[in-house]
């Protein structure tokens, strides 16, 4: 993977329009630590003052990952949908069933065999992939099953 080159650069590249929206809300997504929700990023934007409503901002996010500059992961069992940078490099999630925790490994599980087999087989040609693993993080693993089910519910 390069470096991520400058914002500017890339919607260049995309011959998309650069308007303060998408401007700010992939410089919010850049600078996060972990992929976060539309909510989160909806509040950092109020924070710097920046005019803008939940749903315009659900809108850019949608133009900002159909055009590949934002990957969406979505969380089973919750309805939170979660946004990161694709200029980020390449990486997978460890997600917390319990509490929703995140956590970031940076090397790709998949054997380096495993896609060039899949294109042989099936005549295709593999750019990416997303994989994230689901289970329960080492405080949720002490909870009892009644309170997991607790959560989940709530
Ligand atoms: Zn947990
Ligand atoms: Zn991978």
């Amino acid at each position: 993977m390069s470096q991520p080159s400058s914002i500017f650069d890339v919607f260049k590249q995309l011959k998309l329009k650069t308007t303060p929206h998408r401007i700010e809300i992939l410089k919010i997504l850049r600078t996060a630590s972990q992929p976060i929700p539309a909510d989160d990023i909806y509040a950092e934007l109020r924070k710097i003052n920046h005019n803008i409503s939940l749903s315009t901002v659900y809108r850019t996010l949608e133009t900002l990952s159909e055009n590949s500059l934002v990957n969406k992961i979505g969380i089973e069992n919750d309805n939170r949908t979660l946004y990161e940078p694709v200029a980020d490099s390449h990486h997978h999630f460890l997600i917390c069933l319990g509490c929703g925790k995140i956590i970031k490994i940076d090397e790709c599980p998949l054997p380096e065999n495993l896609e060039k087999s899949l294109e042989d087989q099936n005549n295709f040609k593999i750019v990416s992939h997303k994989l994230e693993h689901y289970g329960y993080c080492a405080k949720c693993q002490k909870l009892t099953n009644d309170d997991l089910k607790n959560k989940l519910h709530n």
